[in-house]
């Protein structure tokens, strides 16, 4: 029996347009999620009678709130519909399946078509949904006020996020429902995800998850276990503590895994989100800075990422020394009122390096001289390394060199008169040069330890190399794992669990980032 709805929802939409497979994937999703909603629209013509036989005869034995949505292509369907079609196919369902789910999504139009008539379903049992693919307008509570006052039971806006200062008016908008008609409300798109992981928290009454990767009903839609399992949607509360990572891309990104993992394995109330930031100043003021934000929620740390490193600077009430010289800020840890920088690349990338070896004095070959060859020039300096960097643009290294206190030489030019290799170059990287060193595997005879900072895939080229040469080696996970333990301690005062955030990076590393697709909840 399909048991009532009450809130706080984790929904699977069917996005299968095989007739054989949608009732088993229904079944699977009554699983793993909490309500399940049947996308009829994605059934061609020639599976829709066959799937709603089956439906009719299986419907009770799937035991969790059953949605049914027959949405037409130009409101995010997969169906060309008239709204004559729309009210056909409502008043034509068989009575066992409109008793036994728990809802009927609307679209507001059909909503209205019905006004003044018996529903075919009832209105208790009725969705009234509204969508907008193109952005998420200013009138969103206006046009929740509109939908409310209709004899339908929910309002559902879906609006798609342009950037992540649209989710503002969709928080907005579920405040604004709170004590009034339960909303459903998010906003699409990867820069939408804060509004699908918070909406429970902010009394929402239903977020959406696919079934797997692929299943997706609309962009930027978690998985369900990303939802439950990652995210810990349904145990968070106004009160949680917020982290996350502030980047352009950001859907690669580790940090949420290790993060995450860290913050249960230690029963923290709290969450760790990618937030796609594209205007990181109308983001710190809007949604950030204690003194300014318009959003209220527990934010309590962020870590910084390309291309933001140094624009977060201007919002900061303090940067540390090292983040300082190295002009960069990875790290925000907000205290107070105020939000304080810092830079954990350094120690995060010196830590392992420091474990296995002493560079005081040691002649250290740098492979690059971008933004991590710069932390790490700035630790081997600090230990008092030798350092010579290598770079295919000597020039453009120079500047960086004259800092540290370091030599530079053409990048063929290395010969192996080093004791310590760190490339911080991408070569060798999967998806870019994977299969390839920046160095001859000859050169690495009398070199002692090779360090690689690239971390997928975790063992490179250049690693194989060293091995085969005798070097003691380091992998770029060392480094991703050490900088991120750093910032869970500026944020949480805890120990971080390494091992834990570890595993949870190396997994990642062996998988493929999320994907974005173009359809709508
Ligand atoms: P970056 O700022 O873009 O610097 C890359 C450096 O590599 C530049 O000096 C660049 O030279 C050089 N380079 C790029 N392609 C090259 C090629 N084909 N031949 C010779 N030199 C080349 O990047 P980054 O932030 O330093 O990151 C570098 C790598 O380190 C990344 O790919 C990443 O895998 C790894 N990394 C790992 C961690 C970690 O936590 N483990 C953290 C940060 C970075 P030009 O200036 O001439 O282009």
């Amino acid at each position: 029996m399909n048991t009532s709805p009450t809130s706080s929802l984790i929904c699977a939409p069917i996005t299968e347009a095989r007739a054989d497979l949608f009732l088993a994937a229904s079944e699977e999703a009554s699983r793993i999620s909490d309500a399940v909603e049947l996308r009829l629209d994605y059934l061609p013509d020639e599976s829709l009678p066959q799937s709603l036989a089956e439906l009719r005869s299986r419907v009770v034995q799937i035991n969790k709130p059953l949605i049914l949505t027959f949405r037409p292509r130009e409101q995010g369907g997969k169906r060309n519909l008239t709204l004559q079609d729309r009210r056909d196919f409502w008043r034509g369902l068989a009575p066992e399946i409109t008793n036994a789910i728990a809802f009927a999504d609307f679209e507001l139009d059909l909503v209205e078509s019905f006004a003044g008539e018996q529903p075919p379903v009832p209105w208790d049992k009725v969705i009234c949904s509204w969508h907008n693919f193109a952005e998420t307008p200013h009138d969103l509570i206006a046009r929740y006020e509109r939908m409310a006052a209709t004899s339908a039971a929910v309002v559902k806006i879906a609006t798609q996020a342009n950037r992540i200062g649209d989710c503002l008016r969709v928080f907005e908008l579920i405040e604004h429902a709170q004590g009034k008609k339960p909303v459903i409300a998010l906003a699409m798109g990867l820069p939408g995800l804060m509004t699908r992981a918070l909406a429970l928290s902010r009394g929402a009454m239903l977020t959406f998850g696919s079934l797997r990767r692929g299943a997706e009903s609309a962009a930027g839609q978690p998985t369900v276990a990303e939802l439950r399992d990652l995210y810990r949607v349904k145990e968070l509360s106004r009160e949680s503590m917020i982290l996350g990572i502030i980047g352009d891309p950001v859907g690669h990104s580790r940090s949420p895994l290790m993060h995450n993992a860290a913050l249960k394995t230690l029963n923290r109330d709290g969450v760790y989100l990618p937030f796609e930031v594209d205007d990181i100043d109308s983001f710190a003021r809007d949604f950030v800075h204690p003194k300014t934000k318009k959003l209220g929620w527990n934010l309590r740390g962020l870590s910084v990422t390309i291309p933001h490193k140094l624009a977060i600077i201007p919002h900061l009430d303090h940067v540390d020394a090292t983040a300082r010289a190295i002009g960069a800020v990875n790290t925000v840890v907000i205290e107070g009122d105020e939000l304080r920088g810092y830079n954990t690349d350094v120690i995060g990338a010196m830590k392992p390096l420091d474990e296995l070896i002493d560079v005081k004095n040691a002649r250290v070959a740098v492979i690059g001289a971008g933004g991590s060859a710069r932390a790490i020039c700035y630790g081997l300096n600090e230990r008092g390394a030798e350092v010579t960097i290598y770079a295919r643009d000597v020039q453009k290294a120079q500047p960086l060199a004259d800092e540290f206190k370091a030599r530079t030489s053409p990048l063929e030019s290395f010969n192996g008169e080093a004791d310590v290799v760190i490339n911080c170059t991408p070569i060798g990287m999967r998806g870019h040069s994977e299969g390839q060193s920046p160095i001859k595997a000859e050169s690495l005879k009398n070199v002692k330890l090779v360090y690689d900072l690239i971390y997928t895939p975790e063992e490179t080229a250049l690693l194989r190399d060293a091995k085969q040469a005798c070097c003691q080696t380091l992998g770029g996970l060392a480094m991703l794992v050490g900088q991120a333990a750093e910032q869970f301690g500026l944020w949480t005062g805890l120990e971080a669990p390494v091992d834990v955030m570890w595993r949870a990076a190396s997994l990642q590393a062996r998988t493929s980032p999320p994907t974005q697709t173009p359809a709508a909840d």
